[in-house]
């Protein structure tokens, strides 16, 4: 008797469901193209987020060297794809020309960022020095160098919106700061700042140099060293942060595309990982209110926004002690100084 109860109970409970399942219409979900689906998070709200998070930068797209263009991009590609982080790489459009000739291949290598699911910024045409040029010629040089990449975002229903300084020469007087914040803001780009700076280009001339040496050993002792480096640096900005905002900031990471991160890229995205960092796109990194702080720095000096925007506030110099620096070593096999 119960049994049979409880059978029509749950044969009512079905046709009702199915009745309500059949005749209320489901919303339509208009299905977005894999391509143009957004690679940034602008919907997460800047504190649902853990602590500890960061955007990876990488610089001078298509590549540092002209012999491995296509075998580094594809190591960075996967790796990013690996580790799920929405990268955001800058490009020198120059680089995209062979003999005055555009070649293909190089174009193509910036269609699989996007393709990837990355983003790209405009890093100028030929990366020139502001600190040596006027505003109307390294204006020039930025419109120059947005002809490609900003097709490129089109096809992919995007839009190009990040500005990288080259050097992270930002102006070395206040008008001409001021005068090109002024330029980017009317062309619709937003700058993108760097709070952990680092010599990573130092290890990666050190690496290419082992490279070209055939010496495995030493391009193995210059990759393990970028990490312990790169670690070390992160740590330093992480206090400096902490000083300055009492609190963790969404971070800013600058590397470049070259060999070195090809080859090691995974090995500092772990160590990311291994201090809690989750990676984000660059979008929502800028949406911590850190980065509205205000920046007065104007001088020759390419660094970090932490110290801009502690020069600004005017902190004690003992705020600015103990960065790592690039071991000799290093420095020696790279035949720079720091
Ligand atoms: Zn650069």
């Amino acid at each position: 008797m119960f049994c049979s109860a409880f059978r029509m109970y749950l044969i009512i409970c079905l046709s009702l469901f199915l009745a309500c399942s059949t005749t209320t219409p489901k919303p339509k979900v208009k299905e977005i193209p894999e391509a143009v689906v957004p690679t940034s998070e602008s919907n997460v709200k800047e504190e649902t987020k853990g602590p500890s998070s960061i955007a990876i930068t990488i610089d001078d797209l298509p590549g540092i060297s002209l012999d491995n263009y296509q075998e580094v991009t594809d190591k960075l590609l996967t790796t990013l794809q690996n580790y799920q982080v929405p990268a955001i790489g800058f490009v020198n459009e120059n680089k995209l020309f062979s003999k005055n000739k555009l070649d293909a291949a190089r174009l193509n290598l910036l269609d699989d960022w996007l393709a990837a699911g990355m983003e790209l910024g405009n890093h100028t045409y030929s990366h020139p020095d502001y600190n040596r040029l006027t505003f109307e010629e390294f204006t020039a040089n930025i419109i120059k160098g947005e002809f490609y990449t900003k097709r490129l975002h089109e096809k992919y229903g995007q839009t190009m919106r990040y500005f990288r300084h080259p050097f992270l020469h930002t102006g070395n007087t206040p008008e001409k700061k001021t005068q090109l914040e002024e330029f980017l803001a009317d062309r619709n780009y937003e700058i993108a700042p760097v709070t952990i700076d680092n010599s990573e280009w130092i290890f990666a001339k050190a690496y290419h140099v082992s490279m070209r040496a055939k010496d495995p050993a030493q391009m193995a002792k210059v990759g393990e060293s970028y990490i312990t480096y790169m670690e070390a640096k992160t740590a330093f900005y992480e206090n400096n942060a902490q000083q300055l905002f009492g609190r963790p900031i969404k971070h800013t990471l600058l590397i470049h595309a070259n060999a070195l991160n090809g080859d090691y890229l995974d090995e500092l995205l772990e160590m990311y990982q291994n201090r809690g960092y989750e990676f984000i796109s660059l979008e929502t990194a800028l949406a911590d209110t850190a980065y509205d702080s205000e920046d007065a720095y104007a001088g020759r000096g390419g660094i970090t926004w932490l110290h801009r925007w502690a020069m600004t506030k005017k902190v004690d110099k003992v705020f600015y002690k103990g960065e790592p620096t690039c071991p000799e070593f290093i420095q020696e096999i790279a035949g720079i100084k720091e």
